[in-house]
């Protein structure tokens, strides 16, 4: 291990130590003049380093990839892909690796730059990323923490002082990605497709030793290793259809090992409860729409369960039998999940055979009469049912009977109930256009402070304070669908 230096920076690369087929190493790329434009510095205090030195020029050239800290090497990691259903050989076209930080308490996290430069990986591209997106991923991805859906973080985003040109000239910027790890369904893909027997081991074992060290010494391990992949994924996918959380980009490459959520490029939040919800401009067959997210994780486990089948067991169709009885668990866990959280997201705490119908009904009618997804989970919290059309019909009427008796079938205090709605239900997320507004303000006027307020707004996003009503509004409904976009 290496030296601690005055920000704190104190890498382990383990990833380095893997087979030379996993990565490259990266020389700086470095930029005309990084400026630092956020800093997550309660983040940086946790992962042990000193915010304060961070915020020097030495800490800056730092995040904006001019000079890597002593004691570590930069590396791209290279990793496959199924983009869209198909496969290609991918790996981290604008990224750097600089290395892993172990924190005072003796965790283990990628810290990685975003938009630092080509990299071997980097096919057609130039290597960089624009500010908008660069903050946009910091917001959601920060949000999406405060929220409790696992997720890499945002350590710092820096602008780089040189253009970045995409359909319109943008000011280029470098976002400093914090991630358990950046290992991705990819990464096995592209070992399955190129390397060895032997490579492909060493990679599961070293995800195991990473994330599941529990079942490092058990015979079963490689078995075990897909099983806790698919539990994770069932677990996050569950959250984030919970939030109402919408990918957008859910290809084999963007889904961690880990199970947090990596990749934040056309995702947002749906307001208006709609399961054919889709963002992202390039994505038109809505293959990645919010209804559809469980199915493509189950598709996209099928995928990373195929690249370990020589592992599971030496006759290939016996350890295919095996992936496919492992991957099968996956809907009926995350409908146990799913369903879990919108018991709480309706009060309730004990478990009733109609609870699945109940729900089910609730959100048709949400769909059939255009209502906000994220406003009628909190009016239902504070029993405030006026003022939409869904609150207004008679078959809302009927529901809520139903609820009410289904409230009373349980043990718990109404003020019980009330309290677990409240920590279940958010008051505020992200929505498309306070994210726009704030980097409007951020993008063209280099006015921080929208941004700096929203944030702290979905710090606690189940606190449901008085000042969090101003963000609760819904944008005005004659403004377009919104739509977001890729390559960013
Ligand atoms: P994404 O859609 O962000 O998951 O990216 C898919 C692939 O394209 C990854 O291999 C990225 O590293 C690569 N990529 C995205 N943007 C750029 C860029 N501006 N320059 C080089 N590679 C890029
Ligand atoms: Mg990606």
């Amino acid at each position: 291990m290496v030296k601690g230096n005055e920000a704190g920076w104190n890498f382990d690369n383990s990833y380095a130590r893997l087979p030379g087929m996993f990565f490259t190493e990266i020389e700086p790329n470095p930029v005309r003049e990084p400026k630092l434009i956020i800093l997550n510095e309660s983040l940086a205090t946790s992962l042990g380093l000193n915010k304060d030195m961070l915020k020097t020029e030495t800490g800056i050239e730092v995040l904006g990839g001019n000079q890597i800290p002593e004691g570590t090497t930069g590396l791209a990691q290279a990793y496959a892909g199924h983009q869209f259903g198909n496969f290609t050989m991918l790996g981290d076209g604008r990224a750097l690796l600089i290395g892993e930080q172990i924190t005072p308490s003796g965790e283990r996290f990628d810290i990685q730059l975003k938009g630092s430069g080509r990299t071997p990986y980097s096919r057609g591209g130039d290597g960089r990323a624009g500010l908008g997106p660069m903050l946009r991923e910091y917001i959601i991805s920060e949000a999406m923490h405060a929220l409790g859906v696992p997720t890499t973080r945002s350590l710092a985003v820096v602008t780089t002082g040189e253009p970045v040109i995409r359909e319109t000239m943008l000011t280029g910027a470098i976002m400093t990605r914090v991630a358990s790890s950046h290992l991705r369904f990819g990464t096995f893909e592209y070992v399955a497709k190129w390397g060895t027997v032997e490579e492909l081991r060493d990679l599961a074992d070293y995800a195991i030793k990473r994330h599941f060290p529990d079942i490092e010494s058990d015979d079963n391990r490689y078995l075990l290793l897909l099983k806790e992949v698919v539990k994770r994924q069932a677990a996050l996918i569950a959250k984030w259809q919970l939030v109402g959380f919408v990918h957008g980009v859910m290809n084999t490459d963007n889904m961690t090992i880990s199970g947090e959520t990596i990749d934040y490029g056309p995702c947002a939040f749906i307001d208006t409860y709609d399961r054919k919800t889709v963002f992202s401009s390039i994505d038109r067959q809505g293959r990645y729409s919010y209804g559809n997210q469980p199915r493509i994780v189950g598709w996209n486990l099928a995928r990373f369960a195929e690249t370990l089948i020589p592992l599971l067991h030496e006759d290939y169709s016996e350890g295919a039998k095996l992936a496919q009885a492992a991957i099968l668990e996956f809907s009926e866990q995350y409908q146990a999940n799913w369903l879990t959280g919108m018991r709480g997201k309706l009060g309730l705490f004990n478990i009733d055979e109609q609870d699945e119908s109940l729900v089910n009904e609730l959100l048709q009618m949400m769909e059939n009469h255009h209502a906000d997804y994220t406003n009628t989970f909190r009016a239902l919290t504070f029993d405030s049912l006026t003022d939409t059309v869904l609150f207004e019909s008679p078959e809302f009427e009927q529901w809520h009977e139903l609820w009410l008796a289904r409230l009373g079938r349980q043990h718990e205090s109404k003020a019980s109930s009330k309290q677990l709605m409240q920590d279940s239900n958010p008051a505020v997320i992200p929505r498309n256009h306070l994210v726009e507004v704030a980097l409007e303000a951020a993008v063209e006027r280099a006015d921080y402070s929208v941004m700096e307020e929203l944030l702290d707004m979905l710090k606690n996003p189940y606190a449901h304070s008085e000042e969090q009503v101003a963000y609760t509004t819904l944008p005005n409904q004659s403004t377009s669908p919104y739509q977001t976009f890729c390559g960013t």
